[in-house]
């Protein structure tokens, strides 16, 4: 058969869809997805016979294509990975896994109605901003309090409500940028406030806002640097001496706290590294600020959401604000922000059930200890394949948080013996669930930290199934 007459043999759609076997996709998938599959898989054969790729296709061949295609579509995006990497608030992987009870509160929400916008005393129309404002201002000693869909847009909003139109001063040390699209000059762009940059990297003293402040002031803007530290020779305003500043011009200060923390995490045994401990938002707000924001998926452990807490007039003023409405929150994550605060009102409690706190505040030892035993089972699944040690690491807090904090750590290094690392990274990434890991110095590295509860066997097998003997 020439090239022509091959391409003239491909069966046609319509006598595809007549075979026993494309029954069975019909049964499973939408007609219109099938024939879309059966379309592709034959136009794919097409292509290889006229690239020379390929002579003869049966339309078993065909038909067996277009179900791996239909499989594919059929696969849902957003799903589980198992963290093995050690970095606890990983952005790209989610940030906070959920407390459980958090989790049921979503669950219970999700499935049917609730009393989202609805006071149930009076049986009329109540706010959304009442499942979090009070635990926000008995958690932080503001005097108010809302949440938005991120703090991002907590920045926006704060600096829309109480600048637009005005100018803002922030300090040159703080014009940063957070994960890729959040920089503190397009924000302040976009809120319609006029940045004025006063300092210097990294130096900034009270007088350069003092010089700054003119009739057109609407705010003085401090960023936390929560994802990077200036070091050596260095000074920065303190939130006081911007309050006391504020004060004596009559101009609002704004906050961005960035990580949420609410617990002085030190107290509990965290060691947050050389360049010192990350400052609560209760303390900002005993600073004397006129607002202060902060994410809710940081080290706060709870849902993505933006939280705003201070006076009761501005909060008053943001709540009011057109934008608010854009950036509010649905009725699940109010859900689970609810609850994950409601867990810090003892603080052993929340330390005990939030992941996050659980993961950042695990010991050395403790890891070391969940290093052994994984590193025993993932040698008694996988024989002679690696080889497989315990050493010491550290683990990161990530999500732009503790930046310089070194979290000692154990991890399960694994050397393949006919593998390489990067085939047994890609390996554990593919498969599923996928596991995410690190790969240093010709080793895989597994950091029990990140692992929840039950992965580690999850790992075991998965690891079982690219190294293990018994496959190969
Ligand atoms: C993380 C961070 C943001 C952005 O918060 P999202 O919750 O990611 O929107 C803004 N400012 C600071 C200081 C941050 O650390």
């Amino acid at each position: 058969m020439d090239i022509n007459q091959r391409l003239r043999s491909l069966p046609k759609i319509d006598r595809l869809l007549e075979r026993d076997d494309v029954a069975l996709q019909l049964s499973a998938y939408p007609r219109d997805l099938v024939v879309e599959a059966l379309r592709q898989a034959t136009d794919g054969v097409r292509e290889a016979l006229l690239a020379g790729d390929a002579e003869e296709v049966t339309a078993e061949e065909i038909v067996c294509a277009a179900s791996g295609l239909l499989a594919a579509a059929s696969r849902r995006s957003l799903v589980r990975v198992i963290n093995a990497t050690g970095i606890v608030v990983h952005t790209n992987l989610g940030r906070s896994p959920l407390a459980e009870a958090a989790v049921r509160a979503v669950e219970e929400v999700a499935r049917g109605y609730s009393t989202l916008e609805y006071d149930v005393a009076s049986g009329e129309r109540g706010s959304r901003h009442v499942h979090v404002e009070s635990l926000l201002t008995k958690l932080t000693g503001a005097e108010a309090a809302m949440a938005v869909n991120n703090n991002a847009a907590a920045v926006l909003l704060g600096i829309a409500g109480l600048a637009r139109g005005r100018e803002a001063i922030v300090s040159r040390g703080q014009l940063v940028e957070i994960g890729g699209s959040f920089r503190i000059p397009d924000i302040m762009r976009e809120s319609g406030a006029t940045m004025v940059e006063v300092g210097t990297t990294n130096k900034t003293h009270v007088r350069d806002y003092e010089n700054a402040v003119t009739d057109r002031t609407g705010l003085l803007l401090k960023v936390h640097s929560s994802n990077y530290r200036v070091v050596g020779f260095t000074e920065e305003v303190s939130l006081a001496e911007l309050v006391e500043l504020g004060a004596k011009h009559g101009v609002p200060v704004f906050e961005d706290q960035g990580s949420g923390v609410l617990l002085d995490l030190p107290r509990y045994g965290f060691d947050p590294g050389s360049y010192g401990r990350e400052p609560t938002i209760g303390e900002a707000v005993a600073a004397g600020a006129d607002l202060v924001s902060a994410s809710g998926d940081k080290l706060l452990g709870g849902p993505q959401a933006g939280l705003l807490v201070g006076k009761a007039e501005t909060i008053a003023k943001l709540k009011k604000h057109p934008l608010a409405r854009c950036v509010r929150l649905d009725k699940m994550t109010l859900a689970a922000l609810e609850v994950t605060l409601r867990l810090y009102l003892d603080p052993e409690t929340a330390i005990r059930e939030i992941p996050t706190l659980r993961m950042l505040l695990g010991t050395a030892e403790e890891m070391r200890e969940r290093a052994e035993l994984l590193a025993r089972e993932v040698r008694e699944a996988i024989g002679n394949d690696a080889d497989v040690n315990v050493v010491p690491e550290v683990s990161r807090a990530g999500g732009g948080s503790l930046p310089l904090a070194d979290i000692p750590t154990h991890v399960v290094a694994i050397v393949p013996a006919r593998v390489s690392e990067g085939e047994l990274e890609a390996a554990l990434r593919l498969g599923e669930p996928s596991v995410v890991t690190r790969v240093s110095e010709g080793r895989v590295l597994l950091d029990p930290r990140t692992l929840q509860p039950g992965e580690d066997r999850e790992v075991v097998a998965a690891l079982a199934a690219v190294l293990g003997t018994s496959g190969a």
